[in-house]
């Protein structure tokens, strides 16, 4: 579709106390996120900004139809190797040049504390076949907690990875490093990658490595040590095993800024979580014209295993069947 002298509306979610949250269907994207008056989320000014002819970005945006890369661009169905487009080195990231960061979803249901998103794309979208249906909800709760749906449903064998790519900074003032935001994650494992960031295909123990946020620490603690895994992504741009196997009872990530107090607590059914610490943001003219640096947010990307159609994780198999909905749920809970 040529969005390029497209209106965009801008959807105002508000909890009636600490929380607002604006949304344009460009996207689904979050381009506002207000924690008590702060807003946490880097992202432009104007809805029309996040358009493809404006900036290339994914601030805020939920990604598809497969978030994070596949390896070489190149999936397996049935019997068929089916090539997508390569944007990211040889890999497709993020479903691809045109992917589901730029369609205007439809509004299907709106009010002052939900929205309801819907997007169909249609059978060879950047060249992923199957008609796939989506979904997106969003909904604010009283205990100032963001809750996003993914509901998607195919109609012939594809693949699927939903999430949402917002980048964090809790600071108040969002060019600023990220550095010091203590982070926890409930992980004992992550998947090392390649050196075009593929996983390898094992998971590997964080204990002793600079992925061991199991106890809180800032982020900035490990993040430029000597280590061959860190120097592939620039810093952190690695996905981790989450210990919480699905359940949203326990939080399986926090984030605070010990600058103003605000915390972030994250739970989520997917079984991974991509922890991209903004290391090729390249000094972005964003929000009020504020400059946005490397390593000025942070995106906690609550999903399926990275190139998961391309290996075998039961629990992780980036598939998805005509006879079986893909369903997934994150909540971002905040405290301040
Ligand atoms: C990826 C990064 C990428 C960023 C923006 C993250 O999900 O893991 O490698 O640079 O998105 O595209």
């Amino acid at each position: 579709m040529n969005t390029s002298s497209c209106h965009l509306d801008v959807f105002t979610l508000s909890n009636g106390s600490n929380l607002q949250v604006d949304v344009t269907p460009l996207g689904c994207r979050i381009i506002r996120l207000l924690v008590h008056g702060t807003d946490v989320v880097q992202g432009f000014d104007k809805a029309e900004d996040y358009l493809p002819e404006r900036h290339v970005s994914y601030f805020g945006a939920v990604v598809g139809r497969y978030a994070n890369r596949l390896a070489g661009g190149r999936i397996a169905l049935d019997w068929d190797i089916i090539q997508l487009p390569q944007n990211s080195g040889p890999n497709c990231l993020h479903g691809g040049p045109q992917g589901w960061q730029y369609a205007v979803f439809n509004v299907e249901e709106s009010s002052e504390r939900k929205l309801v998103l819907t997007h169909v794309s249609p059978d060879g979208d950047n060249g992923f076949p199957g008609t796939v249906h989506a979904r997106v909800t969003y909904t604010l709760g009283d205990d100032d907690s963001l809750r996003i749906d993914y509901h998607a449903e195919t109609d012939r064998l594809t693949v699927i990875n939903m999430t949402n790519h917002s980048y964090f900074n809790l600071n108040g003032d969002l060019s600023s490093s990220i550095h010091n935001h203590l982070l926890q994650i409930d992980a004992d494992r992550y998947t090392p990658i390649n050196e075009v960031s593929i996983p390898l295909g094992k998971h590997a123990p964080v204990d002793g490595t600079p992925f061991d946020f199991r106890t809180a620490k800032p982020i900035g603690q490990d993040i430029d040590v000597n280590d061959p895994q860190l120097l592939i992504g620039r810093g952190y741009d690695h996905n981790f095993v989450l210990n919480t196997r699905g359940s949203l009872e326990h939080p399986c990530a926090r984030l605070e800024s010990p600058l103003t107090g605000i915390a972030m607590e994250v739970r989520t059914t997917a079984p991974g979580m991509q922890v991209y610490t903004g290391n090729f943001l390249d000094s972005i003219v964003g929000k009020g014209g504020t400059l946005y640096p490397a390593r000025s947010a942070v995106c906690l990307e609550t999903q399926m295993y990275p190139d998961s159609p391309n290996h075998r994780w039961p629990e992780s198999t980036g598939y998805l069947h005509p006879d079986a909905p893909f369903d997934s749920t994150t909540i971002f809970t905040f405290k301040h």
